[in-house]
């Protein structure tokens, strides 16, 4: 079994400072939180950035700087979200691609985000793929039900996402699948093949996280998806989460990978001036 490649994601778009303080806001306060998530073994952040009163943002400028101030720290491989307001523009979502981190997310179809649509068209999924094949970002595929798979492959069937894909089972999101070992279970069944794989569990984490690591999947933890590190207890910093996965997955007999085993497992796209031995 390849090494586990964990992700962390401290902010996200619903998370506020209402319901924990410990949420990083500003490019400082992340950069921060993903760094010292780095020192306990993720490999990969997925990154959200807010205005400075915590509102959601899809300013391309935070976001390049929060992407500065994590290299400046770190080594950590850098996804960006291409789902940061509630309600964006298409020309909003595409604008991320532009700063060409070493992934994207790419959602798979529409879903009643509570009380939100979460707006994501076939064409408007296209027209997210293209921009990522133009500035060679790896989409990370976020399947919310099963049915998005299907949207998926019809994009794929069209030349626009690159093999292997690399898809993340996001259970028990509002709207979404629920959370459970069964779920995933029956999701991991209609996994295409020449994948990879990952979780993001908003509830029942624990038991979820311990299927990915023993079936070979690869799992993301932070305040984006869960606050609480036990039941009535909040987590005072993302690396606590990246932390325990770490110590389970050690339990469990899995190696953990740095950000240059990771960017070998999910086969990052060689950019110019990168070494093809870095593949
Ligand atoms: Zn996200």
């Amino acid at each position: 079994m390849e090494k586990l490649i964990v992700t962390v994601a401290p902010t996200g778009t619903i998370t506020t400072r209402a319901q924990t303080p410990y949420v990083p806001i500003t490019p400082k306060e992340i950069a921060q939180e993903v760094y010292h998530s780095w020192k306990k073994g993720a490999s990969i952040a997925h990154i959200h950035v807010r205005e400075e009163d915590g509102t959601p943002s899809m300013d391309v400028n935070l976001y390049q700087e929060t992407m500065e101030r994590i290299k400046d720290k770190c080594d950590i491989l850098i996804s960006l979200t291409t789902a940061g307001k509630l309600y964006m523009e298409l020309e909003e979502r595409l604008a991320v691609c532009d700063l060409a981190p070493d992934f994207a997310s790419l959602n798979a179809g529409p879903l009643n985000f509570g009380e939100v649509p979460f707006q994501n068209s076939q064409d408007t999924m296209r027209k997210i793929a293209s921009r990522m094949n133009e500035f060679k970002v790896k989409p990370e595929i976020e399947i919310f039900e099963l049915g998005m798979l299907g949207n998926a492959q019809k994009i794929i069937n069209e030349g626009l996402i690159p093999a292997p894909f690399h898809y993340q089972f996001v259970l028990g999101a509002p709207g979404g699948t629920p959370a459970t070992p069964k779920n995933l279970l029956h999701m991991l069944d209609h996994l295409p093949e020449n994948s990879t794989w990952g979780v993001v569990a908003f509830s029942n984490q624990i038991p979820l996280q311990a299927i990915a690591i023993s079936q070979g999947g690869h799992v993301r933890v932070g305040m984006e998806d869960h606050i609480y590190y036990r039941p009535g207890e909040l987590a005072k910093s993302n690396a606590d989460f990246v932390e325990r996965i770490v110590n389970l997955s050690n339990e469990l007999g899995r190696e953990v990978a740095s950000p240059e085993e990771a960017r070998k497992i999910l086969t990052l796209p060689v950019r110019d001036g990168q070494l093809a031995d870095h593949m």
